[in-house]
């Protein structure tokens, strides 16, 4: 049994991930918590930040660390596991919280929005997942929390891609290929008289979902969990949002620390939801 409990956050210098690692930080159930930032000196003063705010307000001994990643980079996805695996040896938490949307009046055309897009909030987590999932088969007790959004709601499809993406024997392989007929739809520029949602964003979260839910059945050993924050006051929504990050963090911290935590199920508003 290792004598470390890991908590990895992605993306976490800012916004919603880094109140996601000072609530975990602070929880004292970790030993460790280390933030994946893709902009190393960013991540360096989000975790020196976090560790001088829990030896104020808190008896947590955490120790805070910041680590490279740059989500939808494989090759910085392996670094990252290597180093995990060689500095702490496992993980007990995972959460995907790296995310990225266009601003509405991005001119970048919706062929290549959704490309970008795709990149980091779909297929890089579950790339980087599934490089995770072997260091959290070693640790305490594992868990891991997508960070999704009620954009990623189900009845934007049609009732018969719903079907497809709510398949009880659904594998990561063929959801793969279900985000890829959107993305080749998008190209061809049929993909509303196809039945999909007209929101990239909302696609690459509903991909989220649905990998949650994957993942929660082939790795009964884990508990998997997807979450929407809410509507939250960060860069992304230009601070638009009226829910404080401090608040929409707790919606990714609950499955991560409760006690006896479900599977495959989405939190919203503080509790288990629907998708
Ligand atoms: P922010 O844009 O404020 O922060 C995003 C964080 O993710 C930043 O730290 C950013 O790093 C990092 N990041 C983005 N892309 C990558 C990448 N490719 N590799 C590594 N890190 C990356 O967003 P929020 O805090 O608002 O959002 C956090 C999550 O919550 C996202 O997944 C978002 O989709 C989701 N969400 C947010 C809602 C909201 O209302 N804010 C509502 C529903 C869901 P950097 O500083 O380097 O850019």
């Amino acid at each position: 049994v290792p004598l470390t409990r890991v908590a990895v956050i992605t993306g976490a210098n800012k916004g919603i991930g880094y109140f996601i690692a000072l609530q975990l930080a602070v929880s004292g159930l970790f030993t460790d918590v280390i933030i994946g930032c893709r902009d190393s000196s960013r991540g360096a003063i989000a975790s020196e930040e976090i560790q001088q705010k829990i030896s104020i307000g808190s008896s947590s001994s955490t120790k805070m660390h910041s680590l490279p990643l740059i989500i939808g980079n494989v090759q910085s996805h392996t670094d990252f596991c290597e180093r995990l695996e060689q500095e702490f040896g496992s993980a007990s938490v995972l959460v995907n919280n790296a995310g990225f949307a266009y601003k509405g009046s991005d001119p970048t055309p919706f062929n290549e929005q959704t490309k970008k897009t795709f990149e980091t909030n779909y297929y890089g987590l579950v790339d980087f997942t599934e490089k995770m999932i072997p260091l959290l088969k070693k640790g305490k007790d594992p868990r891991i929390v997508n960070v999704a959004s009620m954009a990623g709601k189900l009845k934007q499809l049609s009732s018969e891609l719903q079907t497809k993406y709510t398949d009880e024997q659904l594998t990561i392989e063929q959801l793969n290929s279900l985000m890829k007929s959107f993305e080749k739809d998008v190209h061809d520029g049929v993909h509303r008289q196809n039945g999909w949602s007209s929101s990239n964003y909302g696609m690459s979260k509903l991909g989220v979902i649905a990998a949650t839910k994957v993942f929660a059945r082939e790795e009964p050993s884990i508990s998997v969990n997807s979450c929407c924050p809410g509507y939250c006051d960060t860069d992304m929504t230009s601070n638009m949002g009226r829910r404080s990050p401090d608040d929409g963090a707790k919606n990714a911290v609950i499955p991560a620390t409760m006690k006896n935590p479900p599977t495959g199920e989405h939190f919203a508003d503080f509790d288990v939801s629907t998708w």
